[in-house]
């Protein structure tokens, strides 16, 4: 029954590993996604005091599975929802493998300053100690709350808030598995109540250039990893297959080995722009001389995955090299 005194959040259901479910309780990695959207909130009946809740199933898969034109029904549904006045804020239930680019890709894509929220869990909803259903009910309450707008996409997994620009996973298993190395959380709920410290300085939802009303497609972005002893023949692979942009996972603070050079020199004659992230994890890439000698855009802090989203999205807009890297450099 609708509450007037509560807000009004609309939950939309994508799969991952809080929508999963495996043969025993004591099974944490070999499960598979089999509940909807619904089944979630229903698990969690003290939800009902918190907002009402309007849910809908945009897709059920592992993160994993997740495609450009997933990404980009996702944010269409979220704006679409966004722009009805009584709409409060929406929760997004997702899984975390690829949690951050989801995230990410909303935060430069919703025109709208209303809270967004993604959630997920680490261990499936048939675990000991699932870690869903709390997530579930914070990020929830998160999305009603006035003091979660304005900040950007925000992630509530584990009692704590992150940013969508800064957050990245950073265990493969624990459930304190997202942080944000460099910044730290945005903030706390805890206990019901919401505890918010700070806002990302970089450009976000209504701030930024990218609006994807009606794209049908992303420009085609791939990651190659830099080591030792690496070959530019992924370079030559991923020109000859069509990408228009190319993010390097370098070593370091974005150094290129040998033979990379010679890859980025190929993707220039054919009009690829290739970016140089790091593979490190934390810290900034910054820009250095040879940057615009051999046509590089240097990612600022953001990791290879991150840096494949905003080259998409800017690729959409524009070829020119230093627009591109204005970008970079604010969102
Ligand atoms: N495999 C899961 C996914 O969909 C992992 C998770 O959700 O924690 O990303």
């Amino acid at each position: 029954m609708h509450n007037p005194d509560l807000p009004n959040i609309v939950l939309l259901g994508t799969g991952g590993t809080i929508a999963a479910t495996a043969d025993s309780a004591t099974i944490l990695a070999d499960y598979s996604v089999t509940q909807g959207v619904d089944s979630l909130l229903t698990a969690v009946p003290e939800i009902a005091s918190l907002a009402n809740i309007r849910c809908r199933q945009v897709f059920n898969v592992e993160s994993h599975a997740i495609t450009n034109s997933m990404l980009l029904k996702l944010a269409a549904r979220v704006n679409k929802e966004l722009a009805d006045s009584a709409v409060d804020g929406v929760v997004v239930t997702h899984g975390t493998d690829t949690l951050e680019e989801t995230a990410y890709f909303l935060n430069l894509t919703v025109k709208s300053s209303k809270p967004v929220v993604i959630v997920g869990a680490m261990r499936p909803g048939s675990a000991l100690s699932a870690d869903g259903p709390l997530n579930l009910y914070n990020a929830v309450l998160l999305a009603g709350r006035p003091q979660a707008a304005g900040h950007g996409v925000l992630v509530m997994l584990n009692d704590k808030v992150g940013a969508a620009r800064f957050i990245s996973k950073a265990s493969t298993s624990q459930v304190d598995a997202f942080r944000s190395y460099d910044q730290g959380h945005i903030g706390q709920v805890h206990n019901g109540r919401v505890h918010i410290f700070q806002t990302p300085a970089p450009l976000h939802t209504t701030g930024t250039d990218f609006n994807v009303a009606g794209v049908k497609s992303l420009p085609w972005v791939d990651i190659i990893y830099d080591h030792q002893n690496a070959g530019a023949h992924l370079y030559e692979a991923s020109i000859h297959a069509g990408a228009r942009g190319i993010v390097i996972a370098a070593t370091g603070n974005g150094s290129l080995s040998p033979q990379v050079r010679k890859g980025i020199k190929m993707a220039a004659r054919g009009k690829v722009l290739c970016v140089r992230s790091s593979r490190v994890g934390s810290g900034v890439v910054s820009s250095s001389a040879s940057d615009s000698k051999l046509g590089l855009i240097s990612s600022n802090s953001l990791n290879p995955q991150k840096a494949r989203i905003l080259l998409m999205l800017a690729l959409g807009n524009t070829s020119d090299r230093e627009k591109i890297q204005s970008y970079f450099d604010r969102c």
